[in-house]
């Protein structure tokens, strides 16, 4: 299996990584990292202002286009590499465990995607990033709380202007108690506009939580 498909570093190329890692030591060093998550009042925490009621928010890296991040971002998404939503979650819990700020936290909740789509995809990337967190920072991880509804075909081909007005009920709550008065983290892969984000913490917050607090692996530029 190895000679069929060497393990090589997507950045660089080199085969000289460690396993179960996507990249080399020096192409994770030379990610471009945010620093959002150290940064109060950042890009991303501004994102939500006046939309959403977010006690603490950061991205891990810079999305832009054509870059490695990108890259990594389809391999989690499209390819189903598992190492890369591990090694962006390991990333965000180094980051997330040295911060005062995040230690209240009680729960992780990754943003979840429909049942149609894990049945095409295997499994939840936001949920896999969870997990990588959770080696470095040690959080229970709630499922199946938050919940996405699936579109039905006639909701799919309606335009984009037509769906993004029913963002509010992209998601409803199952077993609402269950946060009740808890500090939640919502994990998400890629910010850009924040519509999804703003409406999984409207769901989250008809189950009264204490505070809503938002990590994400990649912020678009
Ligand atoms: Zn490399």
């Amino acid at each position: 299996m190895h000679l069929l498909y060497p393990q090589i570093c997507f950045g660089c190329g080199t085969d000289q990584v460690e396993k179960a890692m996507p990249l080399c030591h020096k192409c994770i060093q030379d990610l471009p990292f945010t620093d959002f998550f150290s940064i109060n009042e950042n890009p991303v925490e501004k994102i939500f202002w006046g939309r959403a009621d977010i006690q603490n928010a950061g991205a891990l890296l810079f999305f832009t286009k054509d870059s490695l991040v990108q890259t990594l971002i389809t391999a989690l998404k499209y390819h189903h590499n598992k190492k890369v939503g591990i090694l962006f979650g390991k990333l965000m819990g180094e980051a997330i465990a040295v911060e005062e700020k995040f230690k209240q936290i009680d729960l992780i909740i990754p943003i979840p995607i429909s049942a149609s789509k894990i049945n095409s995809r295997g499994f939840n990337q936001s949920e896999v990033i969870a997990i990588g967190i959770q080696q470095i920072w040690h959080r229970p991880i709630l499922n199946n709380v938050l919940i996405k509804r699936s579109w039905s075909n006639s909701q799919t081909k309606k335009n984009r202007k037509a769906r993004l007005q029913q963002l509010p009920d992209l998601f409803y709550l199952q077993k609402p108690t269950s946060i009740e008065g808890k500090h939640i983290l919502l994990v998400d892969d890629v910010l850009t506009s924040g519509a999804t984000l703003e409406a999984a913490v409207a769901s989250l917050m008809t189950g009264s939580p204490a505070s809503v607090s938002i990590a994400v692996a990649a912020y678009t530029l």
